[in-house]
């Protein structure tokens, strides 16, 4: 079977509100490409079911009331209108108090739209073994719900164990959260070597035309199969790239995982599977 017919769970894109594509209609960066319009098209071209919309830890790119409430109030409009097709993860701002964000955390997760928690240490320049992650890691134990932790750290600091989303930091952290169930967004980006020890969910999005542009693309498939496919969540970070244009990204991901010949259930696990048990089957807290 080939990667495009295969009914596929993307388990990370990016879709802006309309309130804030309006807001800035001569915007031609990445992010004026981020149409729920647009991307609604792909699934179809490309088998996908269901997609996670994965706030950015920055209330100015997901409102224009600049405030966790209206991120949380527009992400669920986005989730209702799309007719099954879309959930998301819950935002984080970190300018409100742990316990504020705990609450507004456990406000958001009552909707069944929100199936997690979206940590971006580099948007809101907060280590993730910061203490205030570990209020926001209780909290997710609390609601029976995962984490999914932006891991890329950024190309001049590619190497550095001490960006704020190195996974020798993810490690720390949840070292000290036995029971959180985290997922590693990006595969820890080319710091991947510390991630893959992980106890752990990852998603390739972003990465994997990345590591197959650096190591070509046998080499890449190599490293996908360290994680194993049992932990791997198809996902593409839509429209952003590091090396592509948004309009490159799906064809390049089919193409990639074409040549990368996974069996037909390896396929499943990563393509549909893991996210199917671990975003939308009931949580361990009664939230559906
Ligand atoms: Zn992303």
């Amino acid at each position: 079977m080939l990667w495009r017919e295969l009914p596929k769970i993307d388990a990370h894109i990016h879709i802006l509100p309309r309130e804030v594509l309006d807001a800035n209609p001569d915007a031609e960066d990445e992010f004026s490409h981020a149409v729920w319009a647009d991307y609604r098209r792909l699934m179809e071209r490309y088998h996908i079911e269901r997609a996670v919309v994965m706030p950015l830890n920055d209330p100015w790119l997901m409102s224009m009331a600049f405030t966790v409430e209206a991120v949380h109030r527009n992400l669920s409009e986005l989730c209702e209108q799309s007719e099954g097709r879309l959930c998301c993860f819950a935002d984080v701002d970190v300018r409100n108090t742990a316990k504020d964000s705990c609450a507004q955390l456990q406000r958001a997760l009552k909707n069944p739209c929100f199936r997690g928690i979206k940590l971006h240490p580099n948007n809101s320049g907060m280590n993730i073994d910061d203490p205030y992650n570990d209020a926001i890691a209780d909290c997710a134990v609390g609601l029976g719900c995962p984490i999914a932790v932006h891991a890329y750290p950024a190309s001049a600091r590619e190497q550095d164990r001490g960006d704020f989303c190195a996974p020798a930091r993810i490690k720390a952290w949840m070292k000290r959260h036995p029971g959180l169930r985290v997922i590693v967004c990006h595969l820890g980006g080319f710091q991947w070597e510390d991630a893959v020890e992980l106890d752990a969910f990852f998603d390739i999005s972003a990465i994997l035309p990345d590591l197959a542009e650096r190591f070509g693309v046998r080499e890449a498939g190599d490293i996908l199969r360290r994680f194993g496919a049992e932990r791997l969540l198809f996902g593409t970070d839509w429209p952003f790239s590091r090396t592509l244009r948004h309009d490159e990204i799906l064809d390049r991901y089919m193409d990639l995982l074409d040549q990368m010949a996974f069996s037909e259930q390896e396929m499943l696990r990563i393509g549909r599977k893991n996210a199917e048990e671990l975003l939308l089957s009931p949580s361990p807290s009664g939230i559906s």
